[in-house]
């Protein structure tokens, strides 16, 4: 008999507590060796007075296990309290996100009887660094972070679980056209980085029309990588369309801990009725026993749960007149499981797991040569109530100084001068940037920060312009 392997286990609120149950009940009649710690999180905890909906002794556990089968939390009502999910992520590091977004036709209702996507997004930059600022009174500014060592961590994996989970194609998502730097990097690693896996089919889209065409055709897809922004609302047009968004399970992974849940969240009107489907939580799980190295015992939960759903044992929420045969309450639907241990589905796709490799793909952080990085310039944002770019230019023109010339401003990424067009729209946050004619030192480009604010002009923020290796690190301004 294997060693059992340490999970901590939340049975959340509302209907958490009940569809945990009958998740590990089903996990404990198939044979899965864990050795399970209980802690409490969500509301309760926060009606304590904890504002991040978690207790310090529970990250022990955590730390300890490394292993997080998670049920739905309610977030009370009101300000002031913290998302356990954002926080748990990004406390254990847990950079990919990865939701299997499965239809069950002709047993669950869908437009799309054959799709059988997997979308995996990155988890902790982009947009979701929650870096945001007001910058005047008219305008807002949300910093979009995308990194390298992020990136490829993310990609690498994408292309690790195809390979282990005989995926034939991974596609990247992202907007490289108009995000030239950030969205241009993610892509330029999963190119690096794919070539690593030349047994593996790549495909790159724009996400727009990638997105259109996932919701029309999903089929044409496999596994999808992108980053954060994009991914978050993928996975969820993604579930819808398979049907199954009460059915999907989600794994958040990191380089030490992992986590597992369904995608629902607590449906506090239907709990203590024995009626919610444990489904999304028990796929979950299976997620979780692939991951833990315990891929029969994952096959065989997975396979009698399809039996189950082929046999029309239906909770509620997906239970059709015609196609259901019997409606069943939480407790009902996993005796029927369990009675199911050990079969396979007719109809549907039978599932099979493979064992990790030995030594789980480790993040690459490949060494790269020093970079040469040169001063080019200083962009400065001000606040200018007037929205006349002309007024600016002759106030902020002469506080270049020697070495360094105002090469133009923008509006909102808009060249408004030199020769700006009066038809242009402008806020009251302008863009000033500098360039420098030759050498220059950081001193100087400060210095005219100095000088504008010396001018009485409030500057939101300022940005270095650099050259990397000669590559210019910034991007020019449209029309510039
Ligand atoms: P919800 O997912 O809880 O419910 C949406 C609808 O789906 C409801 O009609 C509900 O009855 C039904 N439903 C959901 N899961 C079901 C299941 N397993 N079986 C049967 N029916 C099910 O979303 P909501 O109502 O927007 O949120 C309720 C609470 O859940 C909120 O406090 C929210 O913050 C929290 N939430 C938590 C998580 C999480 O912990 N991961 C995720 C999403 C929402």
């Amino acid at each position: 008999m294997s060693t059992k392997t340490p999970i901590t286990v939340a049975h959340g609120d509302g209907i958490g507590p009940e569809i945990m149950n009958a998740t590990l009940q089903i996990l404990e009649a198939a044979g899965a060796a864990l050795e399970i710690e209980t802690i409490e999180i969500g509301e309760k905890v926060y009606l304590r007075g904890n504002s991040a909906g978690i207790d310090p002794s529970s990250w022990d556990s955590l730390l300890r296990t490394k292993v997080f089968l998670k049920a739905p939390i309610t977030t009370p009502q009101g300000g002031g309290f913290k998302s356990l999910n954002v926080t748990t992520r990004k406390t254990l590091g847990q950079y990919a996100n990865v939701r299997p977004c499965v239809s069950y036709h002709p047993f669950i209702d869908t437009k799309h009887p054959n799709m059988d996507v997997v979308i995996v997004r990155e988890n902790e930059e982009d947009l979701y660094a929650g870096i945001e600022y007001q910058m005047t009174p008219e305008v807002m500014s949300c910093i979009k972070l995308i990194s390298r060592p992020g990136s490829e961590k993310i990609v690498r994996y994408a292309f690790e679980y195809a390979r282990l989970h005989n995926r034939r194609k991974v596609t990247c998502f992202m907007k490289d056209n108009i995000m030239k730097m950030t969205d241009g990097l993610f892509h330029k690693v999963f190119d690096e980085i794919g070539a690593q896996y030349p047994d593996i089919e790549k495909e790159v889209w724009i996400v727009d029309i990638g997105a259109a065409k996932m919701a029309d055709t999903p089929t044409a897809f496999d596994v999808i990588v992108m980053p954060n922004l994009y991914g978050d609302i993928l996975s969820d047009v993604a579930a819808q369309i398979a049907g199954s968004v009460g059915l999907a399970g989600s794994a958040n992974i990191g380089e030490s801990c992992a986590m597992f849940e369904a995608i629902h969240g607590s449906a506090p009107r239907r709990a203590g009725q024995n009626l919610a489907n444990p489904s999304g939580l028990l796929l979950g799980a299976v997620l979780m026993l692939v991951h833990i190295n315990q891929p029969e015992v994952a096959a065989k939960v997975h396979n009698a749960w399809l039996r189950t759903i082929e046999d029309g044992v239906h909770t509620y929420d997906v239970y059709t007149e015609g196609v259901s045969t019997v409606k069943v309450g939480t407790k009902e639907f996993a005796a029927a499981v369990i009675e199911r241990l050990g079969q396979k589905p007719n109809i549907l796709k039978a599932v099979t797991y493979a064992h990790r490799p030995a030594a789980a793909p480790v993040a690459a952080r490949a060494e790269r040569p020093a970079v040469a990085m040169e001063l080019k310039g200083i962009d400065v944002f001000v606040y200018w109530p007037s929205r006349n770019p002309n007024t600016l230019a002759e106030a902020v023109g002469k506080l270049a100084g020697e070495g360094l010339s105002l090469q133009m401003i923008d509006n909102r990424g808009v060249k408004v001068w030199p020769a700006g067009r009066a038809e242009t729209f402008c806020t009251d946050s302008f863009r000033c940037r500098y360039v420098a004619q030759g050498l220059t030192d950081m001193a100087k480009l400060l210095d005219v920060a100095r000088r504008i604010s010396d001018a009485g002009i409030d500057i939101a923020v300022t940005e270095t312009l650099r050259n990397f290796d000669g590559q210019a690190g910034f991007t020019l301004a449209q029309g510039q």
